[in-house]
């Protein structure tokens, strides 16, 4: 099932390399972490059944209104990307979510900014239909991020406990 969204995401002309260079980039100058480690922390993201259910139905969603295979008026409204249509974004805070408060704040900042790749794909709205991948994977990156700030705050607080032991 992970292979098979991987396989989705890069379909749509996105890599894992992409998404974890944005995470690097969004985490390195509060925590220490290599490209390395923002890669592993994308496929943790990954392997999560809820993130797995929200990137098949966003990205099934923007091909099949690609295909015209949608009633009006909904098929318009996701090939405008409608800024008021909104459940893109409900969508992907399923997966920002699962990883609490730091993921929320990432994912409005990555869904205001639109740095890297998810700029690029939100340029690249004219040519397929980009209405649920942007904020799919603005919401994939934003839990990377909260999972590598989680992860090293509870590495600051074993760290902490051993000392004190
Ligand atoms: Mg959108």
């Amino acid at each position: 099932m992970k292979e098979k969204v991987i396989e989705m995401i890069e379909k749509r002309g996105v890599s894992i390399v992409d998404l974890a260079q944005l995470a690097y980039e969004l985490q390195v100058d509060y925590i220490p972490i290599t490209l390395e480690d923002a890669i592993e922390n994308i496929h943790k993201v990954l392997e999560k059944r809820e993130v797995q259910n929200a990137i098949l139905t966003g990205i099934s969603i923007d091909i099949l209104a690609e295909r015209d295979q949608f009633e009006e008026p909904l098929l318009s409204i996701l090939k405008r990307d409608d800024s008021l249509y909104g459940i893109d974004e409900i969508l992907a805070l399923s997966i920002t979510n699962i990883y609490g408060s730091i993921g929320l704040t990432n994912f409005g900042f990555l869904d205001k900014i639109k740095p890297g790749i998810i700029g690029k794909v939100n340029d690249s709205k004219g040519v397929q239909v980009n209405t649920f991948l942007d904020d799919l994977l603005s919401g994939i990156v934003a839990a990377a991020c909260s999972r590598m700030a989680h992860s090293y705050g509870d590495s600051k607080i074993e760290e902490q406990e051993i000392q004190m032991n």
